[in-house]
This record gives C-alpha cells, sequence and structure tokens, in this order.
C-alpha cells in the first residue's frame, strides 16, 4: 500500500474529497495526509479527518499565509489542535519562502520557530516547505533542535549537496511530480540511498489546468514510485516496501493511530 505524505485536500469539497479518496483507493494509495496552511485550513483538515479513515492531517501555518505575525494566539490554536485530535500525525506545513513579495522575513523565521518548538514539545515529524531559502532552513531546523524530532523536506527540488545536508539533519527527502521534468532530481535520486525518500503529490486543487482530468491527485503516487523504480533499478515491489518502511519510521510513535484505523 501506497501513502501519500502531502496533500492539500481541504480546499475540495467533501464530495469531491470522497471522489478523490475513491480514486486514490483504487490506485493502492491508503493512505493521505493532509497539510493545513493556515488555523482554519488545519481545522478543515481535521473535520475531514474524521469523516473519511484514511484522512490524516497535519497542522500549521505556511509561511505563505502569514497575514500577521505568529502570536501567542497562533501558539495555543495549534498546540489545542495537536493535543485533542488524534488523527494530527505531524507538523505541516511550515518553512521559510523567499520568492519576491512574500510575507516579511522576520514573521517567517519567527513562525518556523516557534512551530518547530511546538512539533517538539509533542513529539511531532516536520514537514517542511523552503523556496530559495534551503541554507536557512537547514540553519534553523538546526538552532532549534529539530533533529529530536526529525521528519521531511518536501516537494524536494534541490541539488544532491541539499539533499545530503537534509538528511544529515536527520529529515527524508520528499519526491513528487517534478522528478519527471528535472534531470538534476533525477540524478539526486539516483546518487542517494532510497531509505532517505519518501513520496508525495502535494495535490491541492489546479483550477488554471482547464481538464479536471490533468489535476494532480494522490492516485498519480505510483507513477512516481515506478520513476525513482526505473532510475534505481529496482523493481517496484522493492521500492514499494522501502518506501512503507521509511514513512513508518519517519512518523514514528504516531504510526500507532493509522494502525488503529486498519486494525
Ligand atoms: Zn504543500
Amino acid at each position: 500500500m501506497l501513502i501519500d505524505t502531502h496533500v492539500h485536500l481541504d480546499p475540495f469539497s467533501k464530495i469531491e474529497i470522497e471522489e478523490i479518496l475513491y480514486r486514490a483507493t483504487n490506485d493502492d494509495v491508503k493512505i493521505v495526509i493532509s497539510a493545513g496552511t493556515t488555523i482554519e485550513s488545519s481545522k478543515k483538515n481535521i473535520e475531514y479527518s474524521k469523516i473519511f479513515p484514511q484522512f490524516f492531517t497535519g497542522v500549521g501555518i505556511h509561511p505563505m499565509d502569514l497575514i500577521e505575525p505568529f502570536s501567542k494566539n497562533h501558539d495555543n490554536e495549534l498546540r489545542d489542535l495537536v493535543s485533542n485530535h488524534e488523527k494530527v500525525i505531524v507538523m505541516s506545513e511550515i518553512g521559510l519562502d523567499y520568492l519576491p513579495d512574500m510575507p516579511d522575513r522576520a514573521w517567517q523565521f519567527d513562525a518556523f520557530r516557534k512551530q518547530i518548538s511546538i512539533a517538539r514539545d509533542f513529539k511531532l515529524p516536520i514537514i517542511f516547505h523552503s523556496r530559495d531559502a534551503h541554507n536557512d532552513c537547514f540553519r534553523v531546523l538546526r538552532e532549534e533542535r529539530a533533529f529530536e524530532v526529525g521528519g521531511v523536506m518536501h516537494y524536494f527540488q534541490g541539488s544532491l549537496y541539499d539533499a545530503q545536508t537534509a538528511i544529515d539533519s536527520g529529515f527524508y527527502i520528499s519526491i513528487a511530480r517534478p522528478l519527471f521534468r528535472i534531470d538534476e532530481l533525477q540524478d539526486v535520486v539516483k546518487k542517494i540511498s532510497l531509505e532517505h525518500i519518501v513520496i508525495e503529490t502535494d495535490s491541492a486543487p489546479q483550477p488554471f489546468k482547464k481538464n479536471r482530468e490533468n489535476w494532480t491527485e494522490p492516485r498519480h503516487l505510483r507513477s512516481i514510485l515506478l520513476k525513482i523504480a526505473e532510475l534505481k533499478d529496482l523493481s517496484a515491489q522493492e521500492v514499494e516496501r522501502i518506501i512503507f518502511n521509511n514513512t513508518k519510521k519517519l512518523l514514528s510513535k504516531r504510526w500507532e493511530s493509522i494502525e488503529a484505523t486498519f486494525s
């Protein structure tokens, strides 16, 4: 079975999610972990996790969504969400984004540090976002002792050096569909050990794609796995087994809540 470690399903309606999960299950994607980007979106994900057994969640405020400094209120709300809901299994999505016109960097740093601290207090793996900010992300993760909980560098698109730094910092590399189009990424996947890789689709509504059929969905996860198998010259079964074990290890104690759903 496959686990999509990073999606954003909260913007979809309940009916759409039902269909997306149905299509995913048909392609053997049995678990999705939907990331929050704001307090509201984190709450919405939690609501959906109560409806759908295979739906697990992350909570967090995305660096792109900081419309004000990270406050004591935000901190308390996130802590409440983690402590009161068993299906919250990761701190996601947090990080740094240095594209032009992004929120104030001082806000971003502060929110990132404080959310790492929440993750450490609750022993939640951290799924982090980094755009043009890899070195600063690694530095903050080190300074805030994020290696105590570990996690994932999500939607990885960096160099071999970035991949190795993330791995040395106690993190997995998450591979998504850019693998099909970025040669450097294919090279990174060939060179790093499969023991450090997890996979995701980062599925979210894509209204800019006119044909709904072309929207990325969790059902596309297996194609990423098959591409990794091809690059590594391994069988799909072997890659599936190793990535499954990596995901289980990543989730550590939180894996129990997934197992409880299925037993
Ligand atoms: Zn995301």
